[in-house]
């Protein structure tokens, strides 16, 4: 059953759209000045641009809608017009999935068509009520700085975007309960005075401990004193997440009712390599495999919208190491310049209030550009991305640290999959599928 919305799947979104500026290397460049980006692909006779940055190229830019460059068709501008007046005037980006054929480089004309390819019915979101709208882009190119024809570009990405036109909702969604009711709910942790410290760092996606300022004996769970010199003085500092099991129990029956779920589950004593150990469950493989002695690594399960727990995983050498961004005005304001989007809720506080926002906040190209930033500056130069799907969760506003943890999931000869997951204290704000084949800097 299609209403009138729907009904413009399979309509065009642009056509004959063709970027406003060549690819060249001062929008390269700034680009990687705002994602923090050093790779060397990017610069230097070789230079290739980013591919993360794809969707750059072909924005309208402060000219906006129909301006010079907007490829936007009549019956996309239509759609979204009709959904403006159903009062869904707010927007969204939540997710995008770029698959890269050739890489681009300096010189080059980009040139895109794009399809309306869905838009769904009316949607309950967090945000509140509204119509997600995916389109997808086919983008080619020619050498036009070496003389070549717009009829001689040749395929180089796919681009499929989906956005939310929504109406914002006037006091936060409440929490759903499943099908079955009331569903049950962990534990919740006891936060008093002694032990709030840890629980303030486990918000902000750190596992904190305390070490003693007189005798610097670190010292798990958070105690108000030095338990091998009786000193009150103290300073927290972050655990790396390196570990391994202690000693470890599994839990078959009874199983608490929040957590019958999931089946047995482990139940660990993990050693930090700091010297300190803590009690946490062991994820990521069956619990009658874990054994003592087993290296683990930290990270951070989100079991309900109020709570977030420090976990354990086995680790692996498939794991990333972690990246840490803070989320600062800067960052978010000349990633948005440097990607060309100027929609007012990246950059102007007072609008972004208008649109139901607490504040500005990062938009999807910058979230794509740092997840393909933080596996590139782990595979290396000589590693080409062939493909980046991001969705987005909790939005990363100003103050946010922004932690990216990742995991080689498939092998397959010089190609890699990678699972990315960017979270903030609020949650996961990007989840994300790398795709690359390997060069030689990474094998
Ligand atoms: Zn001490």
């Amino acid at each position: 059953m299609t209403d009138t919305f729907q009904a413009y799947a399979g309509r065009p979104a642009a056509v004959g759209g063709r970027a406003l500026d060549l690819v060249n290397a001062p929008m390269i460049r700034h680009w990687c000045e705002a994602m923090g980006d050093a790779n060397a692909a990017y610069t230097g006779p070789a230079q290739v641009a980013p591919p993360a940055m794809l969707q750059s190229w072909t924005m309208a830019g402060l000219g906006g809608v129909g301006g010079v460059g907007d490829g936007r068709s009549a019956e996309y501008g239509d759609l979204l017009g009709a959904l403006d007046a159903a009062g869904f005037t707010s927007v969204v980006a939540t997710d995008c999935e770029q698959e890269y054929l050739r890489p681009l480089r300096p010189g080059q004309r980009v040139l895109y068509d794009s399809e309306i390819e869905s838009v769904s019915a009316e949607k309950s979101t967090a945000l509140g009520v509204g119509r997600f709208v995916t389109t997808r882009t086919d983008l080619r190119a020619y050498d036009e700085a070496a003389g070549e024809k717009a009829e001689e570009a040749v395929p180089v990405a796919t681009h499929r975007f989906r956005i939310l036109k929504f109406r914002p909702a006037e006091a936060p969604a409440p929490v759903r309960p499943s099908s079955e009711g009331e569903r049950a709910l962990r534990p919740r942790p006891v936060v008093n005075r002694d032990n709030a410290g840890f629980w303030d760092g486990v918000a902000e996606g750190e596992l904190r401990f305390q070490r003693c300022t007189d005798c610097a004996t670190p010292r798990l769970p958070w105690l108000p004193g030095c338990n091998a010199c009786g000193s009150a003085a103290w300073t927290a500092e972050a655990a790396s997440g390196a570990g391994t099991v202690y000693s470890y129990v599994v839990v078959h029956h009874p199983l608490p009712a929040a957590f019958r779920e999931q089946g047995p589950y482990a139940v660990a004593l993990v050693e930090l390599e700091e010297g300190v150990r803590t009690v946490s469950n062991i994820l990521g493989l069956p619990a009658a495999e874990v054994r003592i002695g087993l290296p683990v690594r930290l990270d951070f399960q989100c079991y309900d919208e109020e709570l977030t727990l420090p976990v354990f995983r086995p680790a692996t050498a498939d794991d990333l190491p972690p990246l840490r961004v803070p989320v600062t005005r800067t960052l978010i304001v000349a990633g948005a310049i440097a990607s060309r989007d100027y929609q007012d809720v990246h950059h102007d506080v007072e609008l972004a209030h208008a649109k139901g926002a607490p504040d500005i906040f990062m938009n999807i190209l910058t979230s794509n550009g740092l997840v393909g930033r933080y596996v590139t500056d782990w595979a290396g130069p000589g590693a080409r991305l062939t493909g980046i799907s991001v969705r987005l969760g909790v939005p990363a506003y100003p103050g946010d640290e922004l932690t990216f943890t990742g995991r080689v999931v498939e092998r397959d000869g010089p190609r890699r999959t990678v699972a990315v997951t960017g979270r903030t204290r609020r949650g996961a704000h990007a989840t994300a599928t790398v795709r690359l084949t390997t060069g030689e800097a990474q094998s």
